[in-house]
């Protein structure tokens, strides 16, 4: 099984609707069993709705790596002791 931090571009792709069939399965089988990755799903994906809404389109690729630096970062700080 991969490690929580593996997953971290997979659910940046999933949350942006370009993960493969393959892919989201996977995703949606750790999510179910993980509590963390949910969390971190949930506040991705509220923060690119509200983008979204607001400009109606997608996400500026600034915006889109600085989500996934802040992301990696709690995950490692999390993970990584
Ligand atoms: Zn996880």
């Amino acid at each position: 099984m991969k490690k929580c931090d593996q997953y971290i571009q997979g659910i940046a792709d999933y949350i942006d609707g370009e993960a493969d069939a393959a892919l989201c399965a996977e995703l949606e089988a750790h999510l179910k069993g993980c509590q963390n990755c949910r969390i971190m799903v949930d506040t991705l994906r509220q923060t690119v709705v509200l983008c979204r809404d607001g400009k109606r389109e997608k996400l500026p690729e600034k915006i889109q790596a600085k989500l996934k630096d802040k992301l990696k970062e709690k995950w490692q700080k999390k993970f990584n002791k």
